[in-house]
């Protein structure tokens, strides 16, 4: 016979907390969490849907799906500075298939224990294939902000660009390379920066994570900090299996709309100010970071794209829009 709800609920969504801050968990109408370990800290709260064939293609496997809509919003989550302590996961099933449950919940269980992060609740529904969650961290030390990009202030991204949108495109091509397969990767399982974002807040005011490409979240930091960016596109890191890309399967030329606008990278973009520099490279170092400077912050309210010899280019579209 088929499960109920409520058997699904138990089997596939009720984890041991991973704190002891966890009063009550999934079972009651609410979950109770305790706030006396961070009653002086500050609580962020961040939710993200993925659909599938929308945010993840509809063959993508269900410990990619669990790993991935986790990540995301972890994601959100450090890059305001904060330790994720709680998510909620609102489900909806087209059916109720046990191999797919089995394998989704233990790599959600896996990716909540090692960030030490509990599922309290949440919801399963029918319907198309949907995964909702609701992430809350603490904040102890400042909140990184969109809107606080000053004039001067360098800007930083993490990691290498490009992967993820490399990594869709070779999916949809049908493109079967063992070489990209770094790109699919970083498509389906996003390495978030969580410990470095956090430690980061005491040298940055500033970031956002890079989920819709760097153009279009590096324009959210610039309109709401009422700023305009110079940044250069040689810069702009790119991982070796991105230049296998283009250089095999793109006559060697770099496809900066793809790189810049594709999205997906659960990168951090910031701002820091030139003081803060040494001490920045410093602690990428000790988190095994990579860091690249890739433009400084300016007074017009323009985003300026310089390439290789100084020319100013522009762009089209900026970034994955879901309207
Ligand atoms: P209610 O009808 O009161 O909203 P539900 O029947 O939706 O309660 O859920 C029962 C309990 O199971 C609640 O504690 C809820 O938070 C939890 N829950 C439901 N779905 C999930 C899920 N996918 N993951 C974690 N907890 C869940
Ligand atoms: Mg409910």
């Amino acid at each position: 016979m088929g499960k109920t709800e409520f058997e699904v609920i138990n089997k596939y969504f009720s984890f041991p907390a991973n704190g002891n801050d966890v009063e009550l968990s999934v079972g009651d109408d609410c979950a109770v969490v305790s706030l006396s370990g961070i009653h002086h800290q500050k609580l962020l709260i961040t939710t993200d849907t993925l659909v599938s064939g929308v945010h993840f293609p509809v063959e993508t496997s269900p410990r990619d799906i669990a790993y991935k809509s986790l990540m995301v919003n972890l994601s959100d989550l450090a890059a305001m500075g904060a330790t994720p302590k709680w998510v909620t996961l609102s489900i909806t099933l087209p059916e109720i298939d046990e191999a797919w449950l089995s394998a989704f919940s233990e790599e959600f269980n896996s990716v909540l224990a090692e960030h030490k992060v509990s599922l309290i609740g949440g919801d399963t529904t029918r319907g198309a294939l949907s995964i909702t969650i609701q992430a809350m961290g603490s904040c102890e030390n400042r909140v990184m902000r969109r809107n606080q990009a000053r004039p001067g202030n360098l800007i930083y991204v993490t990691g290498k660009l490009g992967d993820a949108a490399i990594g869709l495109t070779a999916i949809l091509k049908h493109i079967d390379d063992k070489k990209l397969q770094p790109c699919i990767d970083r498509l389906n399982r996003p390495v978030t920066r969580v410990q470095f974002a956090r430690a980061l807040s005491e040298y940055s005011s500033c970031a956002i994570d890079i989920s819709d490409g760097l153009l279009a979240d590096l324009q959210h930091v610039l309109t709401a900090s009422k700023v305009g960016a110079v940044i250069r596109l040689p810069e702009i890191p790119l991982s070796d299996a991105a230049h296998f890309y283009f250089k095999h399967y793109l006559n060697d030329q770099l496809d900066w709309p793809l790189i810049l606008a594709g999205g997906d990278d659960f990168e951090l973009c910031f701002t820091i100010s030139d003081t803060h520099q040494e001490a920045v490279h410093s602690l990428a170092e000790s988190h095994d970071v990579a860091l690249s400077c890739i433009g400084r912050i300016t007074q017009d309210e323009e985003l300026v794209i310089l390439d290789e010899s100084g020319q100013s280019l522009q762009f089209e579209h900026t970034g994955y829009q879901h309207f």
